[in-house]
């Protein structure tokens, strides 16, 4: 085996068989799209963490990547991911246009890249974007456009899905705008007490439908740009 296929695919606590009990466990918590069951078992989480965390990248938890911030969890990729991908059960590249806002490490924009033809990622602090980008160019992911900015500032694009990975204190209707109809926006909303994960089509130009999905926990979605 070489080197790069050994680093892919991991050993011990992140070998396929530990990869597999993730996946038993998404299945176990509804996640039912064969496609983003297949995609997150082959998805080498533990090259997006720190050395010293990479045993634990195959358990079910966020885990901190530094700067305050966290790696998702994966259930939590999976079912935002689904949320995204379910309403064309057949293509094997279902998205066209995708906007991530809040890159992290770069997990969440592995599992988008692969079901979408183009990827915008935008992260407001810089280094932890820059290692996101060595990471996904490891993997050899070359459909991500990388971006140092503030999402609650975008330019006139509009996207087919937006995945925020930080959560407001109410939707924006900004980013509602940003969809072209038949797209779809999945977001955290609330503080820190309470946020629900939130599944919006536009369905025309100017009807949006509105799905509450489940309570979760982001971190905020903060202003500004940390270089
Ligand atoms: N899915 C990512 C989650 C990272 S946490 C992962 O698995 O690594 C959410 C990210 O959103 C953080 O990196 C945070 O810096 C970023 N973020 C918060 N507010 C933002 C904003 N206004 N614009 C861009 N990124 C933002």
């Amino acid at each position: 085996m070489s080197l790069d296929k050994e680093l892919l695919q991991g050993q011990g606590m992140t070998s396929l068989r530990t990869r597999q009990r993730l996946i038993e466990r998404l299945t176990e918590k509804g996640i039912s799209d064969v496609r983003v069951l297949e995609a997150m078992r082959d998805s080498p989480r533990h090259l997006f963490l720190d050395e010293a965390l990479s045993t634990r990248a195959y358990e079910d938890l966020a885990l901190p990547i530094g700067y305050q911030q966290t790696i998702s969890q994966p259930y939590i990729v999976a079912r935002m991911t689904e949320a995204l991908v379910s309403g064309d059960r057949l293509a094997e590249v279902p998205l066209k246009k995708t906007l991530e806002i809040g890159t992290g490490c770069g997990y969440q924009t592995y599992l988008l890249a692969i079901f979408s033809k183009k990827v915008t990622s935008i992260e407001r602090i810089e280094p932890l974007q820059d290692k996101a980008k060595k990471t996904l160019k490891q993997l050899k992911v070359n459909n991500v456009e990388f971006m140092v900015d503030d999402g609650n500032k975008l330019g006139d694009q509009k996207y087919d899905a937006i995945l925020s990975a930080a959560a407001p204190l109410e939707i924006p209707q900004f980013l509602k705008e940003k969809l072209n109809v038949g797209g779809k926006l999945i977001i955290p909303v609330g503080d820190s007490n309470k946020q629900i994960l939130t599944l919006i089509k536009r369905t025309s130009k100017d009807i949006f439908i509105e799905e509450k999905l489940e309570e979760v926990l982001f971190v905020p979605l903060l202003k500004g740009v940390v270089s």
